[in-house]
């Protein structure tokens, strides 16, 4: 099982990367907010070549926007990019699930079924940034299932592209990933229904998608040190 989000772990640029992916997830960046590599640098504490790594890697998942001539920004995407993702997405996972019902041995179900306890606890302890990424998770698992690395690649892909669209267009206090719907999928996996598995995916990825807010416009945040929460963590690394 790869990692998840889908890109390699490890390098000096982690801690950036992994800074303002959690804040978008936290709703504490908003989508367009800019990134300039002089205030990253001054931030985080790092060379520029470092700062640019950690961009480059969250433009390849989506969650940056590169522009020539501009520099870097939380990508924004439109409700069309929005609808279009989750149409790809419904392809993509419900095409895995015939291979999944044939494979899925009944230890990583139980473990599908810990994940979704996860999920639900994260939800009503309202940490939305550990929900959003429990649900992207249960998905990638859930492709797992299948033993099929070119289907779990596009799969995760998808799905890392939509937790930021989940982000931005979420309502505050709502959820897109019903954790029941996850239960009900892994049932159905279980009983070896592969119908009945492709129909609940189908409805779920719709579902999730009606959810969302797409009208919905978020304020953007006053200074990016807070949104980063980044002087609280040099702060904690110094004592
Ligand atoms: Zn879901």
């Amino acid at each position: 099982m790869q990692p998840y989000p889908a890109t390699i772990r490890g390098g000096t640029e982690q801690p950036i990367y992994d800074a303002i992916f959690e804040a978008v997830l936290d709703q504490r960046l908003a989508p367009g907010t800019r990134l300039t590599e002089t205030r990253l640098t001054e931030l985080f504490g790092v060379s520029r070549t470092i700062v640019r790594m950690a961009l480059v890697r969250l433009a390849h998942d989506h969650i940056v926007q590169l522009t020539p001539n501009q520099g870097a920004s939380i990508a924004r995407p439109s409700p069309e990019e929005t609808r279009a993702v989750f149409e790809a997405r419904r392809m993509v996972e419900c095409a895995a699930l015939p291979a999944a019902v044939a494979r899925a041995l009944p230890k990583q179900l139980d473990h599908l079924r810990a994940l979704v306890r996860q999920e639900d606890a994260a939800f009503h302890a309202g940490d939305v940034k550990s929900w959003i990424r429990l649900s992207g998770e249960f998905h990638c698992r859930l492709a797992a299932l299948a033993r099929n690395p070119v289907m779990l690649h596009y799969t995760t892909e998808l799905v890392t592209q939509s937790l930021l669209m989940t982000a931005l267009y979420m309502p505050p206090g709502q959820t897109t990933c019903a954790t029941d719907e996850h239960l009900a999928l892994i049932d159905a996996i279980a009983a070896k229904d592969e119908r009945l598995a492709r129909s609940l995916m189908q409805r779920h990825l719709d579902a999730c998608e009606a959810r969302l807010a797409l009208d919905r416009v978020q304020a953007l945040p006053a200074d990016l040190a807070e949104a980063l929460r980044v002087r609280r963590r040099r702060a904690a690394a110094a004592r």
